[in-house]
């Protein structure tokens, strides 16, 4: 067996620089066998040039939107960007699978490895059944009252049965594919269905939309703003859901209570006083959480970023997500990371590699396998330029 040899200007392990000069062993199929100096390398080392990383998880995507590349404009906040997405429904079927199609050999060629998937639909199945990525579906339910929640909780319970029949069909598929239930956001999901929807993920990783938008915190503080705009369109004329005087997060986080480790996405106006919330009611009752910056998402949508230097500042567990074409123009971790970097020029790229491979590995448990140049993991080897383009050597 021939094994390969690479070198880098620099190698990052999943954790931090390896030191000047140092060789990564792979099996041909790319498992890690050892990562030594170069004088202990052999011969037939291959250079790659600028960097080498793990590759990257995405750890929130949307897959099956991917037909509404260019469709919804940007800049215009949450709200208009919700219902035009909602609004769009006349595409035909063999273009959405085109699309999805198209979408993941994108990420696939971007050094993408595993993916936290929305799914709310079973548009992706096709596509995902040969793919080389590793995918963890995440069947998100829309839920907005409690009179239709065991109806609605049942829908989405048959799009679960769809990805899970999938994973008994194939053998050792669960190593690269999982499925379970997750609610959307605040602003959609009543109490009832937050209920159900703890019972069914006891113990699994799960996300949920947060704080995309000032509005929802306003919806649950005092069941106004521009909210009811949303539900206008689905007939109803004030806020479904309990005005708790709190913000979304302080209202729906403690329907879980089941050990999950909760993925929050966006988090892009979470103040202070949530965070430190969050992190106390997650140690006070088993929870993990897990923070997803969708950094050009956000910029498409609100044109804002997250308070990012304030979650450094925090230690929190930080992961990146792309967020789906609906709202970016590609799905590449390593754009975000370069669009992170102009806005914050001082955070460390390591830092922000870490963030991309090895705390998304964690945060959707797959650091068996995925997220770092460790012994035995088979983790994907990219390479990437000087501008950080990536492209996949194994
Ligand atoms: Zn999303």
């Amino acid at each position: 067996m021939m094994h390969r040899k690479f070198k880098a200007d620099q190698i990052f392990t999943g954790k931090g620089m390896a030191p000047a000069g140092y060789v990564l062993i792979t099996s041909p199929e790319g498992v890690i066998i050892d990562l030594v100096p170069g004088q202990d390398a052999g011969e037939n080392i291959e250079y790659t040039g600028h960097l080498l990383t793990p590759g990257f998880i995405n750890a929130h995507c949307h897959l099956e939107l991917s037909h509404l590349k260019n469709q919804v404009p940007p800049g215009t906040g949450l709200i208009n960007f919700l219902l035009d997405v909602v609004g769009k429904r006349d595409f035909k079927p063999e273009a959405i699978q085109a699309a999805i199609q198209l979408a993941e050999k994108e990420m696939y060629d971007a050094g993408i490895v595993a993916v936290g998937d929305i799914s709310n639909t079973t548009d992706t199945v096709e596509t995902k059944k040969h793919s080389r990525i590793t995918w963890t579906n995440f069947i998100e339910v829309l839920s907005f009252s409690d009179e239709k929640a065991t109806e609605r909780l049942n829908e989405y319970g048959d799009v679960l049965k769809k990805f899970r029949s999938l994973e008994e069909n194939i053998q050792g598929i669960d190593h690269i594919f999982r499925s379970n239930l997750v609610p959307h956001a605040p602003y959609s999901i009543s109490p009832l269905s937050f209920q159900m929807i703890n019972e069914a993920t006891a113990g699994q990783v799960i996300s949920i939309h947060n704080q995309e938008t000032p509005d929802e915190d306003e919806l649950y503080k005092t069941g106004k703003g521009n909210f009811i705009r949303f539900f206008n369109f689905f007939g109803k004329t004030v806020s479904p859901f309990p005005v708790t005087g709190k913000s979304s997060l302080r209202s729906v986080l403690p329907f879980f209570t089941k050990g999950q480790t909760i993925l929050l996405i966006h988090n892009t106006f979470m103040p202070e006083e949530d965070r430190v919330f969050a992190q106390e009611y997650a140690a006070d009752n088993g929870l993990d959480i897990v923070y997803c910056f969708c950094p050009n998402a956000n910029l498409y949508i609100e044109n804002t970023l997250p308070p990012v230097h304030q979650f450094l500042a925090e230690k929190k567990h930080i992961v990146l997500g792309t967020d789906s074409l609906s709202s970016n123009y590609q799905l590449s971790i390593a754009e975000e990371i370069n669009t992170l970097h102009k806005y914050f020029p001082d955070i460390p790229l390591e830092t922000m590699l870490q963030w991309a491979t090895l705390n998304g590995a964690m945060a959707l448990k797959r650091e068996d396998t995925l997220g770092s140049f460790s012994k035995g993991k088979k983790p994907g080897i990219i390479s990437l330029d000087i501008d950080l383009k990536p492209k996949r050597l194994l």
